[in-house]
């Protein structure tokens, strides 16, 4: 998997893309990311890559002949690529997306800054992405937080021990609880099923815990998750007594 990234500010990327999953999965060659700086394409001694609000106005715009030059001149090398603009006004990222781009090979994600970037931007890119409605200072954040939740979904990049289908949001429902040692913390014990060695106990638990944590927390992701006919009913059960409380 390929990720060009388009920035003003490249140095932003140089430390959160070296530890752990993301460091590992570029030293094996399974993700690849690839910096490019919007200024290099920028015209003039200054290399100016923003401009003042047409119309008046607070802040400055993103011009957008750099940006276009750099997009262009990535799909000369690499044609497939689908880019992405990152903007607070995007399609709601989430892990639904995530998954539909990990099937993408080449991404690239186009931060813009300041005000924002020049609206005639974005005819020239294939979607636009927001990671939630609150507003970032630049796109660079939003574009990290899509490399990590999509590199974990590439085939390889997470270890057998840490299977991407059991987290939150794979099968429609939030994780059950995890605990570790020790077995008991400040009163507060592991539940004994988990210490049962008994895997169908354990996995039918974590299941009905899933549901249970999914209703509590996020009742709307139920509407759209698979569930088996007796989950239904645990779940009207749990409805049941929630009325009457
Ligand atoms: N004036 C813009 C608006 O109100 O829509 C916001 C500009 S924001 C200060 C600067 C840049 O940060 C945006 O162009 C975008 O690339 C990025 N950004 C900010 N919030 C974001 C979000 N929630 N998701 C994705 N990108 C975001």
């Amino acid at each position: 998997m390929t990720f060009h990234v388009l920035t003003l500010f490249p140095e932003i990327f140089s430390s959160p893309l070296k530890g752990s999953i993301l460091g590992k999965a570029q030293e094996r060659g399974l993700v690849e990311v690839r910096v490019i700086n919007i200024r290099d394409y920028a015209e003039g001694r200054h290399r100016v890559a923003d401009d003042y609000p047409y119309g008046g106005g607070k802040g400055m715009i993103m011009k957008p002949e750099p940006i276009v030059r750099a997009i262009r001149a990535l799909l000369e090398g690499d044609p497939k690529t689908w880019v992405v603009l990152m903007t607070p006004q995007g399609v709601p990222f989430d892990q639904r997306v995530a998954r539909r781009l990990a099937a993408f090979g080449h991404i690239a994600l186009v931060c813009g800054r300041y005000e924002g970037v020049d609206e005639r931007v974005r005819s020239f890119v294939n979607e636009e992405l927001s990671i939630g409605d609150y507003v970032l200072s630049g796109g660079e954040f939003a574009a990290l937080v899509v490399i990590d939740a999509v590199s974990r979904l590439v085939p390889g990049v997470l270890g057998d021990a840490e299977a991407p289908e059991e987290d939150s949001f794979s099968g429609g429902l939030l994780e059950y609880p995890q605990y570790t040692r020790p077995p008991e913390f400040e009163g507060k014990r592991v539940p004994e099923v988990l210490l049962s060695g008994d895997h169908g106990r354990i996995r039918q638990w974590r299941r009905r815990q899933a549901l249970l944590r999914t209703w509590q927390r996020r009742p709307d992701l139920l509407e759209e998750a698979a569930l088996e006919e007796d989950e239904r009913r645990y779940l009207e059960g749990l409805r049941g007594e929630g009325d009457g409380l």
